[in-house]
């Protein structure tokens, strides 16, 4: 009998027949995520634990036969993370409970497979929110994968990344022991989860972004907050496309506004332009679409404060003639009025997939990065100067946008929601991946910090050279700590073995801006 069958046997015998496979339908259907960059990927065993001592007997038996294993949340990665070829897929979505919801002291223990929109929907009824309320996959997405992949999303400029509101994990260590550990103020047999720090070093980080590298989360602690009752949204058109002034227009805002402002969301121009171009019910006007639009949505406790920031948030906007009130029904008549706007969770979910699939039924490879706001308009300028030097080495017909959306992020920092497509064939795919590593290699050289990373992306960035050596020893010692057989996602960040130091995988690659043309 091979080790895989051993194996299969023995995790049957803990997790029950009905919930581990090794069946050819049940491997096809894990083969992918919503990532067709990557050919599919066959795990030779899936397995949907119940329980933390579950998951930790089947981290155990992995290491008896020395397999790897990969953990998946919803599966709606992007970058390769929660497929894996060979190995056992651990798939945690059975793991989907609300265990407490702590009203007077507002935090949640969550089981980690539970989705966001499951536990928003629990909570916001209750007057409490997780502030970001996940990605914009967050009907099917988990916060594992929230807390694994460090998520932007909605609420995120007010309230930060899913990290941010972390207390502590209780995690499962890849070790052969199958080790189960409490982190943050947990890490305390004698306390409730209530906080981060104050009871050890910080390891909850060891587990933030790691995407499934140093331990299988099972349960979190996450910080709640009163959800503020009075919500509201605008948009503004800039007049001149500038994203100098889209710089200067987010410092203002968080300068005078602050958390006032739930979201600040920019579309691009070219963005614009092109929902215009694809809106099936259009105006009978041609629209003058002069720059990127601003999307703002505030919240407040006391519905006069709201008043006050949005008349703040129109002097602002529209002092000097920069922008002027916006709405997309300027473009297409199908999408409502700001008046009308109303905070649901279905607004939540939905604005992102509306701009993240701008070109569907294509590959999209997504190169959403963190920058700060001062290099907005260098960020624009570089993309497009690489995007330029490298056009003929992108997919046939491919477009590449530096952001879908730009999304402002706490302390002056922001998203560029970005990538190319290219079409989903064979033929294209490996082109697809190769364009894929080369830009994000690009933007970790201009200093740019990615947050899903996934297998492409944390492979891009050790092929960067991004980390010095010492960063580099350092990140596979604490690795090697957890996980001395090297089983949990080998492949992301180019950890094959403990024998090899990344630099091997850094790529010279051929410069892209003028000389002398630095930002
Ligand atoms: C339409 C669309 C919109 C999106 N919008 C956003 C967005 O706004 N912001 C954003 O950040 N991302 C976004 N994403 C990407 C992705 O959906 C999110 O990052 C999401 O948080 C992933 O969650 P998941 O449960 O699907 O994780 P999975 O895809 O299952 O896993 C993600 C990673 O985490 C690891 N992992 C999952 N669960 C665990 C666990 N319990 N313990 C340890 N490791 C684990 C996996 O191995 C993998 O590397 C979007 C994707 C789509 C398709």
């Amino acid at each position: 009998m091979t080790d895989i069958k051993q194996a299969l046997g023995e995790i049957e015998a803990v997790v029950g027949p009905e919930y581990v496979t090794d069946k050819d339908f049940m491997k096809a259907a894990y083969s992918r995520n919503v990532d067709p960059a990557f050919p599919d990927r066959w795990a030779d065993i899936i397995v949907r634990p119940g329980t933390t001592e579950e998951v930790s007997a089947i981290v155990r038996i992995a290491n008896k036969y020395k397999i790897i294993m990969v953990p998946r949340g919803g599966g709606a990665d992007l970058v390769g993370g929660s497929a894996t070829k060979g190995g056992i897929l651990i798939d945690l979505t059975r793991m989907n409970h609300i265990l407490e919801v702590n009203k007077d002291d507002f935090y949640c223990i969550v089981e980690c497979g539970i989705t966001w929109g499951a536990l928003v929907s629990d909570l916001h009824p209750k007057g409490l929110t997780t502030g970001v309320l996940g990605p914009g996959s967050g009907y099917s997405a988990t916060i594992g994968g929230g807390l694994s992949n460090s998520t932007a999303g909605y609420g995120s400029t007010k309230y930060g990344l899913v990290p941010d509101i972390c207390l502590g994990v209780e995690v499962v260590l890849p070790d052969p022991e199958g080790t189960i550990l409490r982190t943050g103020v947990a890490a305390n047999k004698y306390a409730k989860p209530f906080a981060r720090y104050g009871v050890a070093p910080d390891f909850t980080g060891l587990f933030m972004g790691d995407v499934g590298t140093m331990g299988i989360k099972t349960k979190a602690f996450l910080r709640l907050a009163p959800n503020p009752p009075y919500k509201a949204g605008r948009y503004y058109i800039l007049n001149k496309n500038d994203y100098g002034k889209v710089f200067e227009l987010i410092k203002e805002l968080r300068s005078k506004v602050g958390d006032g402002l739930s979201d600040v969301i920019v579309v691009p121009q070219p963005v614009v332009q092109i929902q215009a171009g694809m809106a099936k019910a259009k105006p009978p006007k041609r629209p003058r679409l002069t720059g990127s639009v601003f999307l703002l949505a505030f919240e407040a406790f006391d519905e006069r404060i709201l008043e006050i920031n949005i008349k703040q948030v129109e002097e602002i906007m529209t002092r000097d003639g920069v922008c002027r009130p916006f709405e997309f029904q300027e473009i297409d008549l199908a999408e409502p009025l700001t008046k009308d706007w109303r905070f649901t969770l279905e607004y939540a979910y939905h604005y992102f997939n509306r701009f993240i699939s701008i070109v569907p039924d294509t590959i999209s490879c997504t190169t959403c990065h963190k920058i700060p706001i001062s290099f907005i308009k260098d960020g624009e300028r570089m993309s497009h100067a690489f995007d330029a030097k490298f056009r003929t080495e992108f997919p046939d017909k491919s477009l590449s946008l530096f952001a879908t959306v730009i999304y402002a992020l706490p302390n002056g920092n922001c998203v560029f929601v970005g990538g190319f497509n290219s079409f989903n064939t064979e033929a294209q795919q490996p082109v697809a991946m190769k364009m894929w590593h080369k830009k994000v290699r690009a933007q970790a050289r201009y200093g740019g910090a990615h947050y899903w990373l996934g297998e492409s992306i944390s492979q891009s960035i050790v092929e960067a050279g991004a980390y010095t050596p010492e960063f580099a020893a350092f990140f596979k010692n604490m690795k090697k700590v957890v996980d001395p057989n090297c089983l949990l996602s080998p492949n992301k960040f180019h950890v094959h073995n403990y024998d090899e130091i990344m630099s091997k995988y850094e790529e010279k690659d051929e410069p892209y801006l003028e000389a002398g043309d630095k930002s």
